[in-house]
Order: C-alpha cells, then structure tokens, then sequence
C-alpha cells in the first residue's frame, strides 16, 4: 500500500525529475526510488526518451519545452563541433596522405646508366612522397621480346608547400634526388606511367595498356 502511493507520487515527479528542474532532495528521493522499483524505472526509460507534456499545468510546459530545446541545441552544436573536427581530420590525412603522381617531364627527370650497370634515376623536382617501380616484365614490341621496367613519382599536398617554406632562402630547388632503378642488363626499357597494381589484380586494368600508355624514357 505504501509502496503503491510512492510510486504515483514518483512517476508525477518523474517529468519534472527528467527536466532537471526538481530539488535536490526530490532528485534524490527520485533516484533512490528507482534503485529499487522496476516498474517506475520503467516509467521513467519511457518518459525519457519523450517530450512529455502533462495535460493541467501550463507553466511547467514551456519551461520543458525550453529545457527540451536548449538541449537539443546544445545536440546540435555539439555533432557540429565533432562533424567539422571529422573534416577538419579528412583534410588533414588529405594533405598528408593523398598521393597524387608527379607528370614525368623530360626538365625533372633524367636516368643515367652508371659504370656498374646500375641504372639511377635523377629527379629535381619539389620533394616526392614516394617511388612506384615494377619488377621488370617482358612484352613484346614491335616484334621484339623486351624486358620492360614501369616507374612513377607520386608527392602528396604537404610535402611540397612545407619544402618550399623551410629551404625556400637555400633555394633547395637545385637540389637532387637521385634513385637507383633495376640494373640495367636485367632491363631493356624502362617507362614513365602510372600504375595501380590493385586495379590490375581486379582485372579493370592490365600491363599491356599501360604499356600502351607509358612514356618511354630510357632504352638499351
Ligand atoms: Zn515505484
């Protein structure tokens, strides 16, 4: 009997309680009622997840719903706040992470076969992420069975802008970056393009018509 007046008298409560706008020892009353009690804890999940509205009470209404909407603002800025951090991220791992292929040029590259067979490959173009370069593979040109090396440069938006900020007195542009390539007796052509070699493997691209599309930059 007890029990059961409690309990109407803590499910009245428990809108105002969600609210946040009940005293101290009423919050306290609330929680250690529903501690205990399934059944207002039920209530209480229900009304939770509501706007609730009690039917007489006009005043307690609009106080809810400014409470309710302050709160949903508050919602808002707050997946905002996390959303452009999400961009912000995206962006960063964009400029950091993206590689884009350096177009071959004849003025950045120049490939030099060395006395020791080796052949290297000089770039003086603004700092690179990264070197692609194929295992050398035999197609058959004009006639001829080749043995054919694919290579390409790839920078990423970071690196160029930064080498340009901290060695722009030193005029680092002068700089070289030389990268040695298969020797040369294992190769007879080696060519400029790029290439993705998960694309090939899915079978939506394939060595000949990359061939097709490679710039011949040294040859035996
Ligand atoms: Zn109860």
């Amino acid at each position: 009997m007890m029990k059961e007046i409690k309990c109407t008298i803590i499910q009245d409560l428990l809108p105002l309680y969600i609210d946040e706008v009940v005293s101290q020892d009423t919050r306290e009353m609330v929680e250690k009622h529903l501690q205990h009690c399934e059944k207002c804890q039920k209530a209480y999940e229900t009304m939770k997840g509501k706007l609730y509205i009690p039917a007489e009470n006009k005043a307690p209404i609009i106080k809810k719903i400014n409470k309710k909407w302050r709160k949903k603002k508050v919602f808002i800025s707050m997946a905002s706040i996390v959303t452009t951090a999400i961009i912000l991220l995206g962006a960063f791992a964009y400029v950091f992470y993206y590689e884009t292929v350096i177009p071959y040029s004849e003025a950045l590259f120049k490939i030099e076969k060395q006395n020791d067979n080796q052949l290297t490959l000089h770039y003086s173009g603004e700092s690179y992420a990264a070197v692609n370069e194929t295992h050398p593979m035999t197609f058959e040109i004009d006639g001829e069975k080749k043995n054919v090396s694919f290579i390409f440069y790839t920078k990423t938006m970071a690196e160029s802008p930064s080498r340009n900020l901290f060695n722009y007195e030193k005029g680092f542009n002068d700089q070289e970056y030389t990268f040695n390539l298969v020797e040369s007796d294992t190769v007879d052509a080696v060519y400029y393009v790029d290439f993705d070699v998960e694309k090939i493997t899915a079978g939506k691209d394939s060595w000949d018509s990359i061939l097709k599309r490679a710039e011949l930059i040294w040859e035996k």
